[in-house]
């Protein structure tokens, strides 16, 4: 409020900014202003908040974590501007879920079969590798089933396939 308006104010009652300044100075005013305070607090604490629950969600390390609070008590709604714009993209639990996903696929392509000789990978049922057609299972002769090297009985027919595999591959080519 300039200064020239309370000293008219003052010097006459006839102001025309008598009222203005009155209600400048009543309950009413005094109670918007209190209440414009309180909801400032209000948004302040909203953010910090804000903040401070969204970081949890995506920072690990509790340094960072206390940093990322710390910025939204201090800076209130400022403070929840910038963590917006520099805050982890990923949320935890879902770059836990990519980190666990990509683990059991490299677990399954570890358990994966491959042949002995080239490496190639071979499914579990395969015979005779597809690229250099070694012989990587030998077949029940009751049943037909491909068998493991290690069996003792085929586990199908109960047939006596110990030593089904013959020592050196069929298809050997050396
Ligand atoms: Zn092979
Ligand atoms: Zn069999």
């Amino acid at each position: 409020m300039p200064h020239w308006i309370l000293a008219a104010a003052a010097s006459s009652d006839s102001n025309p900014f008598q009222s203005a300044l009155d209600f400048f100075k009543s309950p009413t005013w005094h109670f918007i202003t209190l209440m414009g305070y309180f909801l400032f607090a209000v948004l302040w604490i909203a953010c910090a908040y804000w903040v401070f629950k969204d970081a949890r969600r995506r920072v690990d390390d509790k340094i960072i974590l206390a940093v990322c609070a710390l910025t939204g008590i201090v800076f209130g709604p400022l403070g929840l501007i910038v963590y917006a714009i520099v805050r982890p993209p990923a949320l935890l639990a879902d770059s836990r879920e990519q980190e666990l996903e990509m683990r059991m696929m490299e677990q399954r392509l570890a358990e994966e079969s491959r042949c002995s000789f080239c490496k190639t990978p071979v499914r579990d049922d395969y015979l005779v590798c597809p690229t250099c057609a070694r012989r990587l299972r030998a077949t029940c002769v009751s049943c037909g089933k491909p068998v493991e090297p290690s069996w003792r009985v085929c586990p199908y027919c109960e047939t006596d396939v110990h030593g089904a595999m013959p020592p050196v591959s069929v298809y050997d080519r050396v």
